[in-house]
């Protein structure tokens, strides 16, 4: 493609991008294809001549996107958002055009020293203290996967790393019974080994219980393993629970572990003053994660890890061949080090969009917005006779369930998951499930950049009619 070709494309994707931004709630929230569908109508042989780009964009449009869940749709309640916004999807279009591979400092001096100031920047927004150091990492499995491989490495002493495990007393790790997989697969990839993956048990509240984590720290040192790592989780997947941050803290401090905060959703809610409370104690983790890219209006992918110990968290990932040393390694950060990665995307570009374009309070009040909307919804669900809230609900997660009279635990949970697919067949909204103490449990997620008060009234008619039609 010449560039001259590129510039009047440009022009054109510019505009079908904010068509698509303007119009996206005209689509079925949830793809409706099925499994196959989009690979059957794609050749089998790649082109052996280059194609006009136009019918490379026809195919995009006819084929592809029909086939794409729509995330950024209003009505997109689902999983975690992946949210989006117009600076940081600029700012994306510049670094590819950029494309600049940032592993160095020398590699591209501004893209490093640019995410320094951002990570600041965010670190003073949700209030930890200065002892932090971040940086940006694809996502919060691979950072929490770090964070229990530089664990690893202080409680063996390096050990670990340069002469390996075997041998060596077992390795525990805590977390809670229902914390995210990526801790369960961060210890099978750091070689901890998942049976001394220890999942405390948890309170009423889902939140993680801090007396009995003390005890099977307690347990294990008694019989030889050696405690290395709990991760705590601010916010679960499931049902938005938070374990006791300090409670755990003064666990971890006492036994000498390292605790690793996985804020992973609800990170970007210590935003708001008004909601730091519920991360209290999470000044005396050794590790934070968070993910601007859910709920921040970072599009994927944007996490970033702070620690508190830099050098020894970078010790356990240096690794300096001849062939990149630089004149100035010994004054300036080389990101290289940071993470199990050697590349590095320019991340921090959009993140500094993000915020610049917003500024801390109109971030704020999104955020605020979308939390004031799941109060209401949580009201309104809780003032149905044949609904019921699941749990307290936390910042902007409702977790609800459908409970018509005459039926039994058991026939709730098929009504439910009817429910559930029924819904989301219907394009107009996307909500997902999890199950707490067994039963399924329906999971309403607010945080679309463009969601408003009418997308929540209105997909909550929909599940609301769904529900007594299945029934009536
Ligand atoms: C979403 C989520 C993760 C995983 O995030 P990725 O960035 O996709 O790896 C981890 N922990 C919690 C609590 C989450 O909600």
């Amino acid at each position: 493609m010449k560039i001259r070709d590129f510039r009047s494309e440009a022009h054109r994707l510019a505009d079908w991008m904010a068509d698509y931004l303007e119009s996206v709630d005209q689509f079925p929230v949830k793809a409706q294809q099925k499994p196959g569908s989009i690979f059957g109508q794609l050749p089998v042989e790649p082109p052996v001549e280059g194609e006009l780009f136009e019918e490379i964009f026809r195919d995009f449009r006819d084929v592809i996107v029909p086939g794409m869940t729509h995330w950024q749709h209003p009505s997109f309640f689902a999983y975690f958002n992946a949210n989006s916004s117009p600076p940081s999807i600029l700012a994306e279009m510049l670094t590819a055009t950029l494309g600049a591979q940032c592993m160095s400092w020398e590699t591209s001096p501004a893209a490093t020293e640019l995410e320094q100031v951002t990570v600041e920047w965010i670190r003073r927004m949700i209030g930890l203290p200065e002892v932090f150091t971040g940086s940006i990492q694809d996502t919060a499995s691979t950072a929490t996967l770090q964070a229990v491989l530089a664990a690893r490495e202080r409680v063996t002493g390096g050990v670990a790393g340069r002469g390996g495990l075997s041998g060596h007393p077992s390795l525990a790790t805590y977390t809670s019974a229902e914390a995210h997989s990526s801790v369960d697969k961060a210890v099978r990839l750091a070689g901890l080994g998942s049976e001394n993956l220890r999942k405390i048990q948890v309170d009423a509240q889902l939140g993680m219980d801090a007396r009995a984590l003390d005890r099977a720290i307690a347990a294990d040192r008694q019989a030889g393993k050696v405690p290395t790592c709990v991760v705590a989780t601010f916010g679960t997947t499931g049902t938005g629970a938070m374990d006791p941050i300090r409670e755990i803290a003064s666990v971890t401090r006492r036994h000498d572990v390292w605790l690793h905060v996985d804020a992973a959703w609800a990170g970007s809610a210590l935003i708001l003053p008004e909601h730091r409370g519920l991360a209290d104690g999470i000044d005396e983790a050794d590790s934070v994660v968070f993910n601007p890219h859910k709920w921040l209006f970072t599009n994927f992918d944007c996490s970033i890890l702070y620690v508190r110990d830099v050098q020894q968290y970078v010790e356990t990932f240096a690794a300096t061949p001849e062939y990149l040393r630089t004149r100035v390694d010994s004054q300036v950060t080389n990101y290289r080090d940071w993470g199990i990665q050697l590349g590095r995307r320019f991340r921090a570009l959009k993140l500094w969009f993000v915020v610049r374009s917003y500024g801390v309070s109109g971030l704020q009040s999104m955020l605020r917005q979308h939390v004031a909307l799941a109060e209401d919804l949580a009201g309104q669900i809780g003032g149905e006779r044949d609904f019921e809230i699941i749990l307290r609900p936390t910042l902007s997660l409702v977790c609800f369930r459908y409970v018509p009279g005459g039926f039994d635990d058991e026939q709730l949970d098929d009504l439910n998951e009817r429910l559930l697919h029924k819904v989301n067949d219907s394009g107009k909204l996307y909500i997902t499930h999890t199950r707490v103490k067994g039963h399924f449990v329906i999971r309403f997620v607010i945080g679309q950049t463009y969601t408003g008060r009418r997308h929540v009234e209105e997909g909550w008619k929909v599940i609301r009619e769904t529900a007594r039609s299945l029934v009536g």
